[in-house]
């Protein structure tokens, strides 16, 4: 068996007992990535004979005995939009080509503080703008279990690589469901912390209020220990709140009795996938059987959560997209006759449609006379959101929905229809306005074709025990994370 279908803890308990080398490991992740790449497009750029050389120093000191963190010679796939030192960071764009990272972004260089090693550069929707990884300047990534669907997105590369095994686990970010999504399509766990639990630091902004950084695995064990690895207060973001990190593994009890689970009626709706529906009300009646109790809730203002996230992320990506002018970073256009000239021909070339559309729409509503009706409103309705989610903790510890509420679905059949892309993410989207956290773990596959369903479990801001303890339970109690996709294209 290659070491790649392991999980991060089973890895990292071999290396620990010298079991296994790390650089056996890097060289299956390496094999297996040159593999498969040719069909899943998970990767922008990858370089073998670096992790080979970073597994092998890993090898090197722990055979001189020396005190190595928990993640020692484990490699982590990394999604295009956090710096990593000497590397690309293209955040899926063409106006980033030429730009190395001068620095590590905080989970990067917490990540090597905890022994792992960085992997490549994981493909994505253009500066993290959309459901299917079809916005990436440099080709679409499909989805391991049908290659001729989309894997979900924006952060479809790091949920693709974990599911099709070229990697133990990956990063990604969420701003809107870009981490849970594609892992509930994928059939992968992922999870989304609180905001202010992980620093962004290095993580190129998409909308400053809703963006967090988070683990993609192959369960949930694997989610906590990433979690722990890369939470915590960081100097360098002041968004990053001072709240303890605990070991997120110590919650993982396999009991969820006495837990009051909350279903909110808003969740479960008319339109809504039959298989999907009913694989998440098989997972409740599990977690009822399991001693759970079930509780109905509601979220009165989840029907606006949409409307709101695209005047809000729109608002933020628009002045948070402004520096890419072609002054400092990348990309510049030449035959420019003046300087603004030159950032207009820049920013033309370098951003593609849904990027162009977003700023666009992001400019106009925070424009003078549009503000107070759309992104005022926005603001205060956003309120009303995180206020449904804070009286509904009042009755539950934690919530059940559906990630998504349709499987993968075929690349193209959504790439020319924005609308109906921004569908996919309306059990994703609240989540990210409330600033909670959430977890995304395989509960089921659909028939024909055979696609993963994926379960979301929300919590409290830095509810993140809570969330971790009920899907791991829910895990440890059922198969699904024992299959694997068959990498291979249909027909
Ligand atoms: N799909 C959503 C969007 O297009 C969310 C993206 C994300 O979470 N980065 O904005």
């Amino acid at each position: 068996m290659a070491l790649t279908e392991l999980t991060v803890h089973e890895l990292a308990s071999r290396l620990a007992k010298k079991e296994i080398a790390a650089e056996e490991l890097a060289r299956d992740v390496v094999a297996r990535t040159e593999a498969v790449e040719p069909k899943l497009h998970a990767f922008l750029e990858w370089n073998g004979e670096e992790l080979m050389a970073a597994a092998r120093d890993v090898d090197a000191r722990r055979s001189r005995g020396e005190a190595l963190g928990p993640l020692a010679g484990i490699p982590v796939g990394i999604k295009d939009v956090l710096n990593v030192k000497g590397h690309s960071c293209r955040c899926g764009s063409k106006i980033l080509q030429g730009y190395i990272s001068p620095y590590d972004a905080t989970v990067i260089a917490k990540l090597r503080a905890a022994g792992a090693i960085p992997f490549g550069r994981l493909n994505m929707d253009e500066f993290a703008m959309g459901s299917s990884t079809e916005n990436s300047a440099f080709g679409a990534t499909r989805n391991p279990w049908d290659l001729e669907r989309i894997p979900g997105g924006s952060s479809g590369g790091s949920a693709a690589a974990v599911a099709a095994g070229e990697v133990p686990a990956t990063l990604g970010s969420d701003t809107g469901g870009s981490i849970r999504q594609p892992a509930s399509l994928c059939g992968v766990v992922g999870l989304k912390p609180t905001y202010g639990r992980v620093s962004r630091f290095g993580l190129v902004a998409f909308a400053s209020s809703l963006d967090q950084i988070g683990p993609f695995a192959k369960d949930v064990t694997d989610a906590a220990l990433l979690l722990s690895a890369i939470s915590g207060k960081d100097p360098h973001d002041s968004t990053s709140l001072p709240e303890p990190v605990p070991d997120y593994t110590k919650s993982l009890t396999g009991d969820v009795r006495g837990l009051k689970l909350g279903l909110p009626k808003e969740y479960f709706v008319p339109g809504m996938d039959k298989e999907v529906e009913s694989a998440v009300r098989a997972a409740v009646d599990k977690l009822t059987a399991m001693g759970a109790e079930i509780v109905e809730i509601s979220l009165p203002h989840s029907d606006y959560g949409l409307a709101v996230y695209y005047i809000i992320a729109t608002a933020e990506a628009s002045a948070n997209l402004a520096r890419f002018d072609g002054v400092r970073y990348g990309f510049r256009a030449k035959d420019a006759k003046d300087p603004i000239d030159m950032y207009g021909r820049t920013r033309g070339a370098g951003f593609g449609p849904e990027v162009t559309r977003r700023i666009i729409l992001g400019t106009y509503v925070l424009s003078s006379g549009y503000y107070d009706a759309y992104y005022l409103r926005a603001q205060k309705v956003r309120t009303l959101i995180r206020q449904d989610f804070i009286e509904a903790f009042k009755k539950c510890d934690a919530i059940l929905t559906p990630t998504t509420p349709t499987p993968a679905f075929k690349a193209g059949e959504k790439a020319d229809d924005p609308l109906t892309m921004y569908l996919s993410d309306i059990f994703t989207v609240n989540v990210n306005l409330a600033g909670i956290c959430g977890v995304s773990v395989p509960c089921g596959f659909t028939k024909q074709p055979k696609l993963p369903i994926g379960l979301q479990v929300l919590g409290k801001p830095f509810g993140e025990e809570t969330i971790l303890r009920v899907a791991h339970a829910y895990e440890q109690a059922t198969e699904w994370r024992k299959e694997k996709p068959d990498v291979k294209r249909k027909t």
